[in-house]
Order: structure tokens, then C-alpha cells, then sequence
């Protein structure tokens, strides 16, 4: 299989753009930025909106978010492409992705739980740590021999599924880069750090996918050439690009995109209960005093 740059390659006439929110809370500030730069994107390119429900966690997801979050983007205007597509409804194809790195041998079952991970790193009080800050895995089940494995997996022991980082690196030999705008109408070309992610859990535990596995087959299917989402999800595209790289996926554009954040500069977050839209809502506020009140806080036109 040759792995080629596809980063560079020329984008296709229409531009294909998507939102994707997870159903675990209401919708805030910061995703009415991201939601209506993916519309203006596609507005301005002549290109499409799709709208993705990220809902590949049982435990947080919720259908009762899912209805608020597609009333509250109608109520802002945001205008999608029906039907949406919702990830729970398209395990088969993330198990597939999965199935193909275990079978070239570049995903290994982990049996480790988070615990045992910390542990295995010692007396340290610092260990190293993923972009995200989670503690890098260090590869205690990496090497478990294929009898023991399958001696593990029949007795019932539950797992996760790692890449293999130093396969994977291997196998695709070259550096991967791809095409990042952040919120500018000019390109650089960054070079992917996928390294930085360690062996990183491509399969969870309870299900059989992973936000960045799901993310990336997805963009593919749904044929996105242009990924407009928060800056705090660039790091996560290193991994991205070398497992779009390892299925044979397409590569889309980036264009990551400053956070709102509250008056301390902190990031707004569902669970920190930020002023949700439908507070704003409720409030009496309409869709153009949430704009001019985003467009005013980011220093653009929204
Ligand atoms: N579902 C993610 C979120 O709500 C977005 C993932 C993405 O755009 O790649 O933060």
C-alpha cells in the first residue's frame, strides 16, 4: 500500500463542511462560533453543510440533548443538509476501521485500566503526558504474547484497543503533513506530530470506536474537504492524519478556529455550566443579538 501525502492534493469544486456536536449538554456560546463559521464557510465557498451527531458515548450521551441541540441550531439559523448523521447508527463502520489495523498488526488489545496505567509509570509524580494531558500509555500489554491475548479475551477480561505507534510510523515512512487556514484565507502547510499521541486508545473499552476513529472515517464517508472546529482539537490531528493516512482516508483542509471564553479567559465548557443558548433563549434574546454579541466578543463579522 503507498501512503501519499493526499493533504496537498487539489479540493474538489464544492466544499463539503461539517458541524458535530456531541449530545452531552446544551449548546453554548462557543458552539453558536463554531456552528456559524462552518455556515459561513460553506456560504461563502458555495459549499454544503452537514450536520454529525457525536453520540459514540453511552454513558454521556443523551437523546434529550441531541432534540435541544438541533432546536437550538435551527433557532440560530444554521441551515443543514437532512438527514444528520448520527454516529451510534454506524458502529459497523468504525469496527471495520478497527478490525483493519488489528489485522495488519497495528492495534493491540490493552487490558489496563486507567489505574493500572498510573501505576505502571511508578513513584514518578510527573509522567509524560498525551497533548490532552491524559498519562501516555506505557505499553505494558504491547507485547503480550497472541496465546495470551486470546486466554485473556475468553476468560472475559475487557479491553480497549491501542495503536501501536512505532508500527504505525513505520508503515507509513513518510512525514504527513496537511493544509491548515485556522480563521485566515491563507494556508500553511503543518507537519502532522501523531508521535506525540503514544500509543493511543483507537477503541474504547465499551464501545467499539473512538472519537478520533469515528471523526476520521466519518469525515471520509460523508465526504468533508474542509474540518472547521475549535483550536483546542488541532493537536488531536497529528493522530487523525496518520490513521486517515494508515486506513487510506481522505485528508480534509483544516481551518481550527479561536474558542469563546468567559471573562477569565477560560474555555466555556458544558459541564462547567456555561450560559447555555437556550438561557439566551429564554432571556428573550433573538438569533442577531447572539451574533452581534459573538461578532463584537471574536472581532470579526459573523
Ligand atoms: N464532537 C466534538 C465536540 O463536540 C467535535 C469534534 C470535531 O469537530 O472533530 O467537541
Amino acid at each position: 500500500m503507498t501512503l501519499e501525502n493526499a493533504s496537498l492534493a487539489p479540493t474538489p469544486d464544492r466544499p463539503v463542511c461539517r458541524f458535530a456536536p456531541s449530545p452531552n449538554g446544551y449548546l453554548h456560546l462557543g458552539h453558536a462560533y463554531s456552528a456559524l463559521l462552518n455556515q459561513l464557510f460553506a456560504e461563502k465557498s458555495g459549499g454544503r453543510l452537514l450536520l454529525r451527531i457525536e453520540d459514540i458515548d453511552p454513558e454521556r450521551s443523551r437523546r434529550h440533548f441531541e432534540t435541544a441541540l438541533l432546536e437550538d441550531l435551527g433557532w440560530l439559523g444554521l441551515v443543514w443538509e437532512d438527514p444528520p448523521r448520527r454516529q451510534s447508527a454506524h458502529m459497523s463502520d468504525y469496527r471495520a476501521a478497527l478490525d483493519e489495523l488489528s489485522r495488519r498488526g497495528l492495534a493491540y488489545p490493552c487490558f489496563c485500566s486507567r489505574a493500572e496505567i498510573v501505576q505502571a509509570w511508578g513513584q514518578r509524580t510527573e509522567w509524560p503526558r498525551d497533548p490532552d494531558g491524559t498519562a501516555l500509555y506505557p505499553g505494558t500489554c504491547r507485547d503480550l504474547s497472541p496465546a495470551e491475548r486470546v486466554s485473556r479475551i475468553t476468560r472475559g477480561a475487557r479491553f480497549s484497543l491501542r495503536l501501536d505507534m512505532t508500527k504505525a510510523l513505520a508503515e507509513t515512512k513518510t512525514q504527513l503533513n496537511y493544509r491548515e487556514f485556522h480563521e485566515s484565507d491563507d494556508g500553511v502547510v503543518v507537519v502532522a506530530e501523531p508521535v506525540l499521541w503514544g500509543d493511543a486508545l483507537i477503541g474504547r473499552r465499551d464501545v467499539p470506536a473512538s472519537y478520533h476513529i469515528a471523526c476520521i472515517v466519518d469525515d471520509d464517508i460523508q465526504g468533508v474537504t474542509d474540518v472547521v472546529r475549535g483550536v483546542d482539537l488541532e493537536a488531536a490531528t497529528g493522530l487523525q492524519r496518520l490513521l486517515q493516512a494508515l486506513l487510506g482516508l481522505k485528508t480534509p483542509v483544516y481551518r481550527h478556529h479561536r474558542l469563546v471564553t468567559d471573562e477569565q479567559g477560560r474555555k466555556l465548557s458544558k459541564s462547567k455550566s456555561a450560559i447555555s443558548l437556550r438561557d439566551f433563549r429564554t432571556r428573550g434574546a433573538t438569533p442577531d443579538n447572539l451574533r452581534q454579541k459573538l461578532a463584537r466578543r471574536m472581532g470579526r463579522t459573523l
